[in-house]
């Protein structure tokens, strides 16, 4: 994992709503940066970065949840 915070996995959007959140797929490589207030437009402020994690496609290999990411 990228992240090495403990409380990674919780962290609502709305919290960190002016931050990005760094994907990297773990079976193409392909690397994708989101802007969480977009995120946020989708799935809500109180989904957490492990939701979206969950939830992120890759949209080159069409890969899902098979990714590790980091807040930025
Ligand atoms: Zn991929």
């Amino acid at each position: 994992m990228l992240c090495r915070l403990a409380v990674c996995n919780v962290i609502k959007l709305g919290t960190i709503a002016n931050s990005k959140i760094s994907i990297t797929c773990g079976a193409c490589k392909h690397h994708a940066v989101l802007e969480v207030a977009n995120l946020i437009f989708v799935v809500g402020e109180d989904a957490t970065t492990h939701d979206v994690r969950q939830r992120h496609v890759c949209p080159k290999c069409n890969s899902k949840g098979n990714n590790t990411y980091k807040v930025i």
